[in-house]
């Protein structure tokens, strides 16, 4: 398993390094506009330094910001049983040593999204309008896929590769505006005719980078997002052998066209499935977070002969039409036949899906600091963390209850 992990990091990395080169190139190409003997190397050591500031913050922060600016908050065995044991599940199944901390997002659109940069300390948060739309079997399929981001290590990539985008973005932007503002060079005064030509020529490529540069690690970083989607795609149904349930999950989930209230551009390639489809990021296929819905779920519906990597690499291939290296040739070539388990009835009843909203709304509740009192004429009663007195009436019996 580890070898494998390597082996996806190596195809990332191909990406990854084509963004490093796009930021030293910037660092070159800005600073030898400002200060033609030496500036280029000074650049390169500003946006270095740059990356590795931001990078910082994140590595040791990044987990507990995105928690915080996403309202989530942590549950206990106690409060969710099912979604806690789901999750044991799935950290047993991948024989992964750290059990994630579990987290409810108390928002109507049904999502998830995996944190963590060291093996020992990650979560698992999902949205309350997820537990409240999917069975057992589809809440294992989006956990899986979730564990998988964790194993795969996806999480620290997609940090110090976002923080490389927010890099080049950030140097593009205050390149442009310092020339907006502050004209050229301040070394025109001792120029030549030849060394003039040599800045207009620097100064035209320089602001052609500044334009291009952000787009273009914005595609690069997008690209990598969508590779590591499809193989915690396959890592996951490796986990469950249950495509079935995991393409429910999926479909589910893209039926609500709710987004995430909590969500933005920063944290959006973080979850399960993009959660700002109506803000407009539905655009091409290049400049998404995330592969299409639609695709995702017929791959796992071709999957017939078996859960492996190889199997998985053949329906990607049928859906998409073409030849892929998707999957690394040391993962493609694991023995192991894991068979697929066949689907289900996981069609919930009315009843079935009404009680588990009522079940999600007592444990958002409890997670609000709301108490419960059960009248003994069966009505279960709440009590929001706001009432003082200290006692209340029953709203059904009239009973008085001491609290
Ligand atoms: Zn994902």
């Amino acid at each position: 398993m580890w070898e494998l992990i390597r082996a996806n990091k190596r195809k990332s990395m191909t990406l990854f390094v084509g963004m490093g080169f796009l930021l030293i190139l910037i660092g070159y190409v800005f600073g030898s506009f400002y200060e033609p003997d030496a500036g280029g190397f000074i650049g390169i050591f500003f946006a270095l330094i740059l990356w590795s500031i931001l990078s910082t913050v994140s590595y040791f922060g990044g987990s507990k910001i995105l928690l915080g600016v996403s309202g989530a908050k942590e549950v206990s065995q106690e409060i969710h049983p099912q979604l806690f044991n789901v999750v044991e599940e799935m950290k047993i199944a991948s024989s992964f040593p750290y059990m994630p901390k579990v987290y409810i997002i108390d928002d109507p659109a049904p999502n998830a999204f995996a944190t963590g940069v060291k093996p020992e300390k990650t979560a698992i948060a999902v949205t309350s309008g997820l537990l409240e739309r999917l069975s057992r079997y589809e809440l294992q399929g989006v956990v899986a896929h979730e564990m998988s981001h964790i194993i795969n290590r996806d999480v620290l990539l997609m940090t110090f590769a976002g923080m490389m985008l927010g890099a080049i973005t950030i140097i593009s932007e205050v390149f442009l505006r310092g020339l907006y503002f502050g004209g050229g060079s301040r070394y025109k005064s001792k120029s030549s005719k030849s060394s003039g030509q040599a800045q207009l020529i620097i100064m035209i490529v320089a602001l052609v980078l500044a334009i291009l540069a952000p787009i273009l690690a914005r595609l690069l970083y997008f690209a990598i997002s969508r590779k590591r989607e499809y193989l915690a795609d396959a890592s996951a149904v490796r986990l469950t052998r249950y495509p079935e349930g995991f393409a429910a999950a999926l479909e589910k989930i893209s039926n609500s066209d709710l987004d995430l209230q909590k969500a933005n551009k920063i944290t959006a390639p973080m979850y399960i499935v993009n959660p700002l489809k109506k803000k407009g990021m539905k655009l091409s296929d290049l400049s998404s977070t995330h592969p299409p819905i639609s695709e995702r779920i017929r791959i796992l519906r071709n999957l017939q002969q078996g859960a492996n990597f190889k199997n998985y690499q053949q329906a990607f291939e049928m859906v998409k039409g073409k030849k892929s290296d998707l999957i690394p040739p040391s993962a493609l070539n694991d023995p192991a036949s894991i068979g697929i388990l066949q689907p289900l009835v996981t069609q919930q009843t009315f009843e079935e899906m009404k009680s588990a909203k009522r079940e999600v709304g007592d444990v958002l509740m409890k997670l609000n600091d709301f108490k419960f009192v059960n009248c003994t004429c069966g009505l279960k009663i709440k009590i929001p963390p706001a009432f003082k007195q200290s006692s209340f009436k029953c709203p059904k019996c009239g009973r008085v209850h001491n609290i």
